[in-house]
């Protein structure tokens, strides 16, 4: 390929009928390979989107963007900015590759993964959280019989696994929006029991990624326990939370994978109000997921029984999976998100999974209330017998007075927005403490959050 990058920002404006006023060299190529030119409509879908979207909210949107060229697929991330009549463009990380593999048109990449992969189905939202499972056609696509739960999180059920080079495709493909294959990953809580993960991602209409469906092929015979059947239902707390669990999970899962499949209009077309109704149904129904995720967390740890497995962990290990993890959320933000480097390491004990859980949570919380364009930084360090990590942005920072109450359930800080249940850093802290550990918020007032957690360290 001639030009695989351009250095620099490209820029274009469009007039308010979205006819092309002006672009820079390689964008105007562009428009005039897909049949169009100054003066006409904008030619390329995604980019015609994301400047509607803008013009519609008054105010700027920025979207990862493929466009398909002849010599291949060119990834772009494109910010539209509205300026009285006028919509301007620039554009930024302009690489090209080749064609993907992988059809746009979502019947003909439904057929794409059957073919890509045995196994059985899943899909997971940009949250990874599943949405749904299904079985495969052939023998190896059965379900097994503890498929992962709607709403549940991807990380709960499949520990990926390096390559031998160090790499995790789906890692990879996850932050470049892309398709992958050969990734294995062993059964969170069973070692033994090892899959190879494929997958692609799902856009909508407007070029947004709406989350990934793939196949999981086990890469050995599934011994199906035989059928056993339910006994009585039991009084145990434990037992009751986890069938209240599933009663709401699954339906919710159903609402969310539908009303996604709604918004998208993958069924055809549909009135844009219509499809705004979907596309707040499956949000609610997120948050309703998450909200389900954080009263069974929270009920687990407040029960007598509530322990932790006392295991080592390298936390700059833990905190580069929590930043590979976020890696949609924050490209969606247009935050980078710095993470230990590979050779770094800081052995601490804790439980790896509520290791990772804190970190997803301390790192989400940074996306969500840090603004648009900035920095998020995740450092370890290690000190009198104590291990830390540190989930730094350049928020709005927390006040002294809040950073004690901060802690209690369900406090928001006077936030009302859909988008928090307040229980998150109630429930990290709890689990911090159980693991002889704890959560700290340091930094001076108005610089940005700076959250520590810090474990036991290894001798
Ligand atoms: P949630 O995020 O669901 O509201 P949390 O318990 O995780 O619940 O956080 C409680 C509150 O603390 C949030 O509502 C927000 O007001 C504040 N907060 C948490 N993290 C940050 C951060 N990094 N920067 C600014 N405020 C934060």
């Amino acid at each position: 390929m001639n030009s695989p990058a351009h250095p620099g920002v490209l820029r274009a404006a469009l007039a308010p009928d979205g006819c092309l006023l002006s672009a820079d060299g390689p964008l105007l190529a562009l428009q005039r390979e897909a049949g169009g030119d100054l003066g006409t409509p904008i030619a390329l879908p995604q980019i015609a989107a994301v400047a509607r979207l803008s013009r519609r909210l008054g105010v700027a949107v920025s979207r990862p963007v493929v466009a398909a060229a002849e010599r291949g697929d060119i990834d772009m991330w494109v910010r539209a900015r509205p300026e009285g009549e006028a919509v301007h463009l620039a554009i930024i990380d302009w690489h090209e590759r080749p064609a993907a593999t992988l059809s746009p048109d979502p019947a003909a990449r439904d057929s794409d993964i059957a073919a890509l992969a045995d196994g059985w189905i899943w899909q997971i939202d940009t949250q990874l959280r599943f949405q749904m499972t299904l079985a495969g056609d052939d023998r190896q696509g059965a379900l097994p019989p503890d498929a992962p739960v709607p709403g549940t999180r991807f990380s709960g059920y499949f520990d990926l696994k390096p390559d031998e080079e160090g790499d995790m495709a789906m890692l990879r493909g996850l932050t470049q929006r892309r398709a992958f294959s050969g990734q294995i990953a062993a059964l969170v809580g069973n070692g033994d029991r090892l899959f190879r993960l494929s997958g692609f991602p799902l856009f909508d209409m407007a070029g947004q990624l709406i989350g990934y469906r793939g196949a999981a092929l086990p890469m050995e015979h599934i011994v199906v326990a035989p059928f056993r059947a339910d006994p009585a239902i039991s009084l145990y707390p434990a037992d009751f939370s986890k069938r209240l669990d599933r009663s709401l999970r699954q339906p919710l899962g159903r609402i969310i994978a539908n009303a996604d499949t709604i918004g998208a209009q993958m069924e055809g077309p549909l009135r844009p109000d219509y499809a705004d109704y979907a596309q707040d149904i499956a949000s609610a129904g997120r948050h309703l997921m998450a909200l389900v995720d954080d009263l069974a967390d929270l009920q687990a740890i407040d029960r007598p029984d509530f322990s932790v497995v006392a295991e080592e962990v390298d936390l700059a290990d833990l905190g580069r999976r929590a930043a590979g993890l976020l890696g949609v959320k924050a490209l969606d933000r247009g935050i980078a998100i710095v993470a230990p480097e590979t050779d770094c390491a800081v052995n601490a004990i804790g439980e790896f999974r509520r290791v990772l859980q804190i970190l997803v949570n301390l790192v989400g919380n940074a996306l969500r209330y840090a603004p648009e364009g900035s920095l998020v930084r995740i450092v370890t360090e290690q000190q009198h017998g104590e291990a830390c990590i540190m989930v730094i942005d350049q928020g709005p920072g927390i006040a002294m007075a809040d950073r004690e109450r901060i802690f209690d359930k369900f406090e928001r800080l006077g936030r009302d927005d859909a988008g928090g249940s307040g229980l998150g850093l109630y429930i990290s802290r709890r689990l911090a403490r159980a693991m002889g550990g704890d959560i700290h918020i340091d930094g001076e007032p108005g610089e940005g959050a700076r959250f520590i957690l810090s474990l036991p360290a290894m001798e």
